[in-house]
C-alpha cells in the first residue's frame, strides 16, 4: 500500500522527499544540479526525519513513554517534527526557542500546542540562560522529562544515514560528484555524507556555515573562532558541539546573511522553489562550487525548509532593506 501513500499517522509520510533539477537557478554553471526539497516533508522540513527517529529509538529502548515531555532546543523546525511525534505518542512538548525566530515559525509551534520557553538569542553560549544552556536547566526541574539532545545525540547523524542519504543515492542514480549542504546540528550533512562515501568514497562533501558560526574556523584551524548572532535560522552554532562529524568534510565555505537569502529570493523567483535562508545558503555553496569546478560534475544539494516560514523576513523587502 506504501505505493498509495496511506498512512495511520501523518509521521508515515516523512522521507522520500523529491529531488528536483535546478535549472535557471544554476545556468552558466559546468554543473547538473539537483536539490533534495526537505521542505516536502508533513511538517515542512528536514528535521521531521530526525524527530522521528529519535523518538521511535527511545520508545523501543524503553527510555520515553506516553506521558513523558520532550524538552528540547531548535531553531524551530525540529521542534514541529517533535509535535508530530508528540501528538502521536501522547507526549508534551517544551521547546526552548530563541525569540529572534521569525513570528511564522512561533505561530505554527503555538498552533502545534508547543509550550514555548522564549531566551534572546544574542546572550552568549555559556550563559545560563542561552539558547545553547537553557533546555538543560529545563529538564533538570521537569518531572519526566525526555531531553533528545538533537546537537550531541548521533541518532540525528543516523537518521539521515538510513534515510536522506539511500534517498539521495537511489535518486542520482548512483551518480554524485558533490554533496553541498549547509551544517547546523551537522546531522544532516555528515549522515548523507557518510552513507554517500561509503558508496563512493570519491565524492566531495561541501559543508556551508552562516559568518559569526565558530564552525568555519574550527574546521580550518581546530580552534572555534569568536561567534557572533547571524540571521540565518538553522545553520552554525555559538559553541562545537557533538554531532558533526568534521573528518567527513572536505571544505567548509562561509555565507553571509545577505548572500544567503538574496540566493534564496533568487530559487523563490527563478525556479518557483519557495525555500528558506539555510537552502539560499546551499544554493549560494552550489554556486560557489560549481564556478570553481575544473570539468562538469553533478551536484546535489538539501534544501531544508520552506520559504513560507520566512514570508515576514527574508520575503519581506522592509525587513531586507532594514537588515
Ligand atoms: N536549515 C534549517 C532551516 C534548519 O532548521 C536546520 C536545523 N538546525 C538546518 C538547516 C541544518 O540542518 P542540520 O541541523 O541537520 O545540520
Amino acid at each position: 500500500m506504501t505505493d498509495l501513500r496511506v498512512y495511520d499517522h501523518i509521521s508515515g509520510a516523512v522521507g522520500w522527499t523529491p529531488l528536483v533539477r535546478l535549472r535557471r537557478a544554476v545556468e552558466g554553471l559546468a554543473a547538473e544540479v539537483f536539490a533534495k526539497i526537505e521542505f516536502m516533508n508533513p511538517m515542512g522540513s528536514a528535521k521531521d526525519r530526525i524527530a522521528r527517529f529519535m523518538i521511535e529509538k527511545a520508545l523501543r529502548e524503553g527510555r520515553l513513554r506516553s506521558g513523558d515531555v520532550v524538552v528540547e532546543n531548535s531553531s524551530g523546525n525540529t521542534a514541529m517534527g517533535l509535535a508530530m511525534m508528540a501528538a502521536r505518542e501522547g507526549l508534551t512538548c517544551r521547546m526552548v526557542v530563541r525569540r529572534q525566530t521569525s513570528q511564522e515559525k512561533l505561530d505554527c509551534l503555538r498552533a502545534l500546542g508547543v509550550e514555548l520557553i522564549l531566551v534572546d538569542g544574542a546572550l552568549p553560549p555559556d550563559d545560563p540562560e542561552s539558547y545553547n544552556r537553557k533546555a538543560r536547566q529545563v529538564v533538570a526541574r521537569t518531572p519526566r522529562a525526555f531531553f533528545p539532545d538533537q546537537h550531541n545525540n548521533r541518532a540525528n547523524n543516523e537518521a539521515h544515514y538510513r534515510g536522506t542519504g539511500p534517498e539521495i543515492w537511489k535518486q542520482m542514480e548512483e551518480r554524485i560528484d558533490v554533496l553541498v549542504a549547509g551544517i547546523g546540528t551537522g546531522g544532516t550533512i555528515c549522515g548523507v555524507a557518510r552513507y554517500l562515501k561509503e558508496q563512493d568514497r570519491r565524492i566531495r562533501v561541501i559543508a556551508v556555515d552562516p559568518v559569526g558560526s565558530v564552525f568555519h574556523d574550527y574546521f580550518r584551524t581546530g580552534r572555534p573562532g569568536t561567534s557572533r548572532p547571524s540571521l540565518l535560522e538553522g545553520l552554525g552554532d555559538e559553541e562545537i558541539i557533538g554531532c558533526p562529524e568534521f573528518e567527513l568534510i572536505d571544505d567548509m565555505l562561509q555565507v553571509s546573511d545577505r548572500d544567503a537569502f538574496l540566493a534564496a529570493r533568487d530559487l523563490a523567483r527563478l525556479e518557483a522553489i519557495l525555500a528558506g535562508g539555510s537552502s539560499g545558503a546551499a544554493l549560494w555553496g552550489v554556486r560557489t562550487i560549481a564556478s570553481r569546478l575544473d570539468r562538469p560534475a553533478r551536484i546535489v544539494t538539501v534544501f531544508p525548509d520552506s520559504g513560507s516560514r520566512y514570508l515576514s523576513t527574508i520575503y519581506n523587502d522592509d525587513w531586507m532593506r532594514r537588515h
